[in-house]
């Protein structure tokens, strides 16, 4: 068989371009179809205009301790439109950018959706067809609304970016990263927050004494947040969304957000037409090297529902190009990923939690809550938390979790010494940097308990 290229990437996200371009650096012939917006959730409707909005909702907060520092300061409203068009301005900006870098690469770029008609052949919509010696499906996920009648009437993350108008009120549905992300930068941008999560604790899978203490302190900051409760009918009221809750309540909203999970990018994708295997989740199935039960097609990022991060997925993008391409068979290292949350307080975690490492070991477990230095001085009353769940057997340090401001910069370091497999000793064995929250890392001494 004769292939015009040598891989054909459907999506360009973090992980698909991050494939093309490495497979084009090693000299050979790359594809690649978007039928939306280079730079795809990451760039452009999720971690970086959601880091950005963090940012300005950060503001207000930062206003209110530097007036009680001693600052003269006047504030008035946040202008959502200036921002809007500054981040609009910012993700055309980060969309060029990567044009810019695939074209330089080399990589022939289509500018539409893509579908896979057999296992080597990729239908373009404009009706061509293209044989590829391999196929890299690379297309994420998008954001579910929950099973409701009117559902449609509530925002996903997607339109949140697109939005004309800052809303007054809004009911946030949903307990995990993006719900509880969004919670904290609307309340900092002065809209009425309520969030509404089903379960008995937001951050589900997190470790609980850590998600414990952001979920109260989102509630000190002004988060109205409704645990073990659930939307039950939604209906339009004029401009606004009237609710109907699980303890009885009528609410009216200005508006509903919907952060209730994400599911794998598939539909259209013509996977009907080739035999990969499908998972519970709707998500591509593959082995170590993100193979699918197909040979010549491989699935990387949320399309195949392992960790859902952009860095992972720029992994398994770095794994597939060094296996198929590099002659270096490369599993994907899925083991100690560690992650920030950027509620307000951040959460950064790595390794195991409290909860996870005792089901599986004998545990001691240091843990140092404490109000910073900074918030101290001006009366705030904030903690902050600092957390190593060790091995008692090995005395390796199985888990961090740190919940304090910019808790997302100092777990990329912890997560170092972690990933190398670092002992408590060793930690100990550290000067500690003072005065700084993180250096409770390296200075609790005895045991908070044991497990
Ligand atoms: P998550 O799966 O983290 O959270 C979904 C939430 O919605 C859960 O609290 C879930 O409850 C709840 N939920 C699901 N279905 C329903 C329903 N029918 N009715 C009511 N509630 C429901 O998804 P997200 O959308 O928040 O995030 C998706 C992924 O994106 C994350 O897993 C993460 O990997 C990634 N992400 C990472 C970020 C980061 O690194 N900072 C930021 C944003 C996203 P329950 O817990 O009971 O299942």
């Amino acid at each position: 068989m004769t292939f015009e290229c040598d891989l054909f990437v459907i999506g360009g996200g973090s992980g698909g371009v991050r494939a093309a371009r490495m497979a084009s650096n090693l000299g050979y012939k790359v594809y690649l179809a978007e039928g939306d917006r280079l730079g795809g959730t990451c760039v452009i409707r999720g971690c970086v205009p959601k880091k950005l909005m963090v940012f300005a909702s950060n503001f207000k907060e930062s206003l209110e301790e530097a007036s009680l520092y001693g600052w003269d300061l006047n504030f008035n409203k946040f202008d959502w439109s200036l921002f809007k068009t500054n981040l609009d301005n910012e993700l055309n900006r980060l969309e060029n950018v990567y044009r810019g870098l695939i074209l330089s690469s080399g990589v022939v770029l289509f500018d539409g959706w893509a579908k896979i008609k057999d296992p080597h052949t990729v239908l373009l919509d404009d009706g061509r067809e293209v044989l590829a010696k391999h196929i890299l499906i690379a297309t994420g996920g998008i954001p579910i609304r929950p099973e409701i009648s009117n559902a449609s009437i509530g925002m996903v993350s997607d339109d949140v970016f697109q939005m004309e108008r800052l809303p007054e009120s809004i009911l946030i549905v949903g307990g995990g990263y993006i719900a509880s992300e969004f919670s904290g930068i609307f309340n900092g941008l002065g809209v009425d927050v309520t969030q509404s999560y089903r379960g008995d604790q937001i951050l589900r899978g997190f470790d609980n004494e850590a998600r414990t203490l952001v979920s109260e302190t989102m509630v000190k900051k002004g988060v109205k947040l409704e645990l073990n409760s659930n939307v039950l009918d939604i209906k339009k009221e004029g401009e606004s969304v009237k609710v109907g809750m699980s303890d009885g309540s009528e609410r009216l909203f200005d508006s509903l957000l919907f952060a209730t999970g994400r599911s794998p990018n598939t539909q259209s994708l013509g996977l009907d037409n080739v035999e990969v295997n499908i998972g519970d989740r709707g998500n591509i199935l593959v082995n170590e090297y993100s193979q699918t039960t197909v040979p010549s097609i491989f699935a990387i990022g949320d399309v195949t529902d392992r960790i859902n991060l952009t860095p992972v997925a720029i992994r398994e993008a770095v794994s597939f190009v060094e296996t198929v391409f590099n002659a270096n068979p490369t599993p994907v290292d899925h083991e100690v990923i560690p992650s920030a949350v950027f509620t307000q307080p951040e959460l950064g975690s790595v390794g195991l939690s409290e909860e996870a490492a005792i089901s599986l070991e004998p545990i001691r477990v240091y843990s140092s809550k404490f109000k910073p230095m900074k918030q101290s001085f001006i009366g705030v009353d904030e903690h902050v938390l600092m957390k190593l769940v060790v091995s008692e057997r090995t005395d390796k340090v199985l888990g961090c979790h740190i919940v304090a401001p910019e808790a997302g910069e100092m777990i990329q370091l912890a997560s170092i010494a972690i990933k190398m497999g670092a002992t408590k000793r060793q930690f100990d064995q550290v000067c500690a940097v003072h005065p700084t929250m993180a250096e409770e890392l390296v200075t609790m001494k005895a045991p908070t308990r044991r497990g």
